[in-house]
């Protein structure tokens, strides 16, 4: 409560100062007439596909510990090199790297059938041939906390609970603790192994991999995802009244100490180039399928933005566009907190400007979304950056945001952030399946994208003022 009153009492006071301050600082109509003329370039632009085709074709799936990793990071240093960025360099990341192996899975009784499953990350293996053990289901993880500790001796736990598909992927997060906290809690109560639904919205024989909670080593009990039909196919076994059997065999590696790289490719500003602004996706993908939608397509769109403005504007944006191509994102940000731990050390986390990434996928952008700690001097800015992407169907939206999953630590240590909304209805249909895979994506989507990256790049890096 009071809380909230001396919040509102803040928000008043800054309002009344903004609106009788002088140290507003416009928007420029040349600005904006080279921002209308960059956005109508890159809705007819199909540089982002076609970069996206490259590195899902050409390199294909990038997971940690893996040659395919290695081949993205070349590929990326050599596009930005080709693109034209004035500085490319990579930054060393340690880590703990994770491979997986065979993964079978079959009930045995009461009929049998082969499931479709995948090992979730970290993963330890089942003892070599598999485990043989009846399962116990329980229909959401709560319901698992329940349960008494060491009752489930010899049995396996399976978690039931389905992601419901909303726009903007709210199911999400209700659904995502059977994943990353499964494992300790199956174990917790005496279980040899954790089977979850997948976290997917689709009805197909995919499974869903993604991370658990462990940064190195392994989970506590083996840890694996099985297809929504498949999730289904036992709890109607279950429904008859029986017990079902099932047989479970995954083989895993723990890689130990590893060195990934983010990648950095940077427009150097005319004026600031101390000054950054922050954009990316994250290079790395789990390795089902060729990493189109996750996150292919964020590091294309980053990467088309930051060229398509160079190659189209007569002199270099006042501050300098940094592109950051993130490592390691999916085993947990990895890549992302050490560029932010490194950047708070040498204390050049001051110069960032403000920063997003495009990690949801290829959908169309709908919605532009700041966060809280912008200035009230600064909104009038992010308000003219969603009215010049109003021709593209996105409005400005309320709320706070963290810009992405890999603008966390830097969001954290009060960088502002924007967020460009996408329209992620179908994207937990293939996030993390073998079907996330470049035919997936619409062209005109990534045209659309670019089109907004540019309007927001392009005026946060040639806009004067600041957005603190
Ligand atoms: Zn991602």
């Amino acid at each position: 409560m009071k809380l909230i009153t001396l919040a509102a009492v803040a928000a008043i006071t800054f309002t009344t100062s903004a609106f009788g301050n002088e140290s507003i600082i416009p928007v420029s109509q040349e600005i904006k007439d080279t921002t209308v003329n960059l956005r109508d370039k890159a809705i007819k632009d199909d540089s982002a596909y076609e970069i996206l085709k490259s590195l899902t074709t050409e390199v294909g799936a990038r997971h940690p510990g893996t040659p395919g990793e290695k081949a993205g990071i070349e590929w990326g240093v050599n596009k930005l090199k080709t693109l034209g960025f004035d500085k490319v360099y990579t930054e060393d990341v340690k880590m703990n790297g994770w491979l997986r192996g065979i993964e079978t899975a079959e009930i045995l009784l009461p009929s049998y059938q082969k499931m479709v499953i995948t090992t979730l990350g970290r993963s330890k293996s089942t003892p070599k041939g598999g485990l043989e053990a009846e399962i116990v289901h329980f229909k959401s993880y709560a319901d698992l906390e329940k349960a008494t500790d060491g009752s489930l001796k010899g049995k396996i736990a399976f978690i039931s609970k389905r992601m419901e598909k909303f726009k903007d992927g709210a199911g999400y997060g209700p659904a995502v603790i059977a994943r990353s906290k499964g494992h300790e809690l199956a174990a917790q109560k005496g279980a040899e192994a954790l089977l979850i639904r997948s976290i997917g919205t689709d009805d197909h024989r995919n499974p869903h991999t993604g991370s658990t909670n462990v940064a190195m080593g392994y989970t506590a009990v083996p840890a694996i995802a099985l297809s929504n039909p498949d999730a289904d196919q036992l709890i109607r076994l279950i429904d008859y009244g029986h017990t079902p059997k099932i047989r479970l065999n995954v083989q895993t590696q723990d890689l130990g100490p590893i060195v990934t790289k983010n990648v950095i490719g940077e427009i150097t500003g005319r004026e600031f180039p101390d000054e950054v602004v922050v954009i990316g996706g994250h290079l790395d993908s789990w390795d089902l399928g060729t990493g189109a939608v996750d996150d292919g397509a964020g590091v294309a769109i980053a990467m088309a933005t930051a060229a398509l403005i160079k190659n189209n504007t007569k002199e270099r944006p006042r501050r300098t566009i940094r592109v950051i191509l993130w490592g390691a994102e999916e085993l947990g940000l990895i890549g992302a907190r050490a560029y932010a731990k490194a950047r708070q050390e040498d204390g050049t986390i001051a110069n960032h400007v403000i920063g997003s990434e495009s990690d949801f996928g290829a959908g169309p952008i709908y919605g532009l979304q700041s966060s809280s700690n912008v200035s009230d001097n600064a909104l009038h800015v992010i308000d003219t950056m969603a009215s010049l992407m109003g021709t593209l169907g996105v409005s400005r939206r309320s709320g706070d945001t963290t810009g992405g999953p890999d603008m966390i630590p830097l969001s954290k240590l009060g960088v502002p952030a924007l967020k460009l909304m996408q329209d992620g209805t179908d994207y937990f249909d293939l996030h993390h399946t073998p079907d996330d895979t470049f035919d997936k994506v619409n062209p005109e989507h990534m045209r659309q994208n670019v089109a907004a990256w540019t309007v927001f790049t392009y005026i946060a890096a040639e806009w004067p003022g600041s957005f603190k």
